[in-house]
């Protein structure tokens, strides 16, 4: 006799606790009618590989992937998508049924989705953005920068050698130019910049705070955050005082997440405006 399973799905990462996309999913779940799972999976480093072997043979489609495994789901696919090879890094593995995984990274789609639907289709064309960061989220800014069409980026990070070697490693595949900035260079490159985007942790709850000083920023430039926790950061603050206009992460959150929900269920979700009021409320935002 056959069985008829429900959908199962889940996000792997370590801790997983403060993850919201067991919620997003829910929501879709549920909106959808659909008679599926997607459950947070508390999963250490080294137990990556076995428990993802072991998801696929009881029957999920897939799983996201978050810190600290973006990396390692790359190297265990079969095979990977052009963005998660871009960004040397994947959020999403898929489990074929003839045991095949699939890694893609959808990080990217999630940020232009959120810059357009915010800024309009072609506002980022020919710009300079200063960008902060040099991790995970910062690859997925730059390619995400590159198909919007930014003609400069400059790079600012904590860690400059880890800023520099990014660039190096990125800037053969790109057209858009990179450079790489320290505090001392900021205050002669700020005057050309459209957009700031953070892709740093500073500022994320439970992470230590930023400190970069929007001082001098052009009056029209956009500041963007991609830290979703909280909703409205201490930098996003600081912008809207000053009267710039602000970008928060949890568009990229919700667009990077549709996907993968149609990945693992089969139907594109819709992205209400009710689902951005649920995410902050979870997050007491
Ligand atoms: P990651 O690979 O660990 O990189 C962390 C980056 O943040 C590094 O550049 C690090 O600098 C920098 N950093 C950490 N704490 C800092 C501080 N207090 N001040 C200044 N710089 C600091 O992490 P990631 O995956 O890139 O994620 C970065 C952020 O993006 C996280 O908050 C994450 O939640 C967010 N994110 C959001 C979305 C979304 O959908 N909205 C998607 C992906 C990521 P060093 O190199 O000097 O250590």
């Amino acid at each position: 006799m056959s069985e008829t399973p429900a959908r199962l799905a889940g996000v792997v990462g370590w801790p997983i606790a403060h993850s919201l996309s067991p919620r997003l999913h829910a929501h879709w779940l549920a909106e959808y009618h659909i008679d599926g799972f997607y459950v947070p999976l508390a999963v250490r480093r080294e137990d990556f590989g076995g428990v993802c072997r072991a998801l696929a043979k009881c029957g999920f489609r897939g799983v996201n992937v978050t810190v600290p495994h973006k990396e390692a789901a790359l190297a265990f696919a079969h095979e990977t998508d052009a963005a998660a090879k871009q960004a040397g890094a994947a959020n999403l593995l898929l489990f074929g049924a003839d045991g095949r995984i699939e890694a893609r990274n959808t990080d990217s789609h999630g940020l232009v989705a959120s810059l357009e639907e915010s800024l309009g289709e072609n506002a980022l064309r020919g710009t300079t953005v200063a960008l902060l960061g040099a991790g995970g989220a910062a690859r997925a800014a730059i390619f995400a920068l590159e198909g919007l069409g930014a003609a400069k980026i400059m790079i600012l990070n904590r860690n400059r050698g880890r800023a520099d070697t990014m660039a190096s490693a990125l800037q053969p595949q790109l057209a858009a130019r990179l450079s790489v900035l320290s505090d001392a260079d900021w205050p002669a490159a700020r005057g050309g910049v459209s957009i700031l985007i953070n892709a740093t942790s500073g500022g994320m709850r439970g992470s230590a705070p930023l400190s970069f000083s929007l001082e001098a920023l052009p009056a029209d430039a956009v500041v963007c955050d991609l830290v979703y926790n909280p909703v409205e950061t201490e930098l996003l603050k600081d912008a809207r005082r000053r009267g710039h206009r602000t970008i928060d992460g949890m568009g990229m959150l919700i667009h990077q997440a549709a996907p993968a929900f149609e990945a693992f269920f089969g139907t594109r979700p819709n992205l209400g405006e009710g689902l951005r009021r649920l995410l902050v409320e979870a997050i007491g935002g």
